[in-house]
């Protein structure tokens, strides 16, 4: 069998490399690099190549993630809510405590004048009235923690869901106080 002399095959170089050319073909390859110096040149950067290939996948290999990575992250950040839980429960119920004394204060306090003297004014005036004013406030605070603490079971929801409960809160409290100062001057 006659074997003829190959034009540079430089396309079918990376085939010889990855050994996808049937034997006849391979051979022929062969003897083409044994006498051509830029074919074989080609052939031993693709090989380079090849190999520094391997050797960059062979590191990724290294940083293959664990089989069971996935499930390791929802533990980690299973026990992170679970940790941060209190602490964001105990800024949450800050946060509405605040938000509503800052709108009762607000209520009373535009009613007339000066708002620490009114805030002044309005505790006396919720002492005076005792039960009623005290328990309507206690008995808020009571359905908002339920929210808070329903809410805050719900990983999702953030401090801008519980802002806005605080301030639909904080307005209904707002409006419960005015009604109840009015009550108090008729
Ligand atoms: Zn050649």
């Amino acid at each position: 069998m006659q074997i003829e002399e190959l034009q540079c095959p430089t396309d079918e170089i990376a085939a010889y490399v990855d050994g996808e050319l049937d034997a006849a073909l391979e051979m022929r390859m062969d003897l083409h690099f044994a006498s051509c110096r830029a074919c074989s040149i080609e052939l031993n950067h693709q090989k380079e190549f090849l190999r520094n290939l391997d050797i960059s996948l062979g590191h990724e290999r290294e940083l293959e993630l664990p089989a069971d990575f996935a499930k390791q992250v929802v533990v980690n950040a299973e026990s992170t809510v679970s940790g941060l839980r209190r602490p964001s429960e105990r800024f949450n119920a800050l946060f509405i405590c605040a938000g509503l004394a800052l709108f009762v204060l607000f209520a009373m306090g535009a009613e007339a004048g000066s708002l620490l003297d009114k805030a002044a004014e309005a505790l006396g005036q919720t002492a005076a009235i005792g039960g009623i004013f005290g328990h309507l406030v206690y008995s808020l605070f009571i359905g908002l923690a339920i929210v808070v603490r329903s809410i805050a079971g719900q990983a999702q929801i953030g401090v801008l869901a519980v802002g806005a409960m605080a301030l639909m809160f904080a307005g209904f409290s707002l409006y419960i106080s005015r009604r109840v100062l009015r009550t108090l001057k008729t």
